[in-house]
């Protein structure tokens, strides 16, 4: 199977396609967040369907807002890396 790329904003890390994000994102998503991704995750995902467009919409505002949250606390006053983030790469 073809790599694909990390869906977390402005990462571009290719990942094996059994994986959601690059295990550096996934580590900082919340439990259910993960539970969520597990359950309508597919390989195949134009077989995966709504629930899994609506959840890894979701999930990824989750991430922006975790990315937000550890910018301020481990980076200096005024980075804003999250700011100029790229968007996260299209949903198939
Ligand atoms: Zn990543
Ligand atoms: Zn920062």
């Amino acid at each position: 199977m073809e790599k694909h790329l990390c869906y977390a904003p402005s990462c571009g890390v290719a990942i094996d396609p059994t994986m959601f994000m690059c295990p550096e994102h996934w580590n900082l998503l919340p439990a259910d967040a993960r539970r969520k991704i597990c359950r309508y995750y597919r390989k195949d995902l134009r077989q995966a369907g709504l629930e899994w467009t609506e959840t890894a919409r979701e999930v990824i505002e989750v991430l922006g807002q975790k990315l937000f949250e550890r910018c301020l606390q481990s980076h200096k006053a005024g980075c804003g890396c999250w700011k100029t983030a790229a968007p996260a790469p299209a949903l198939p």
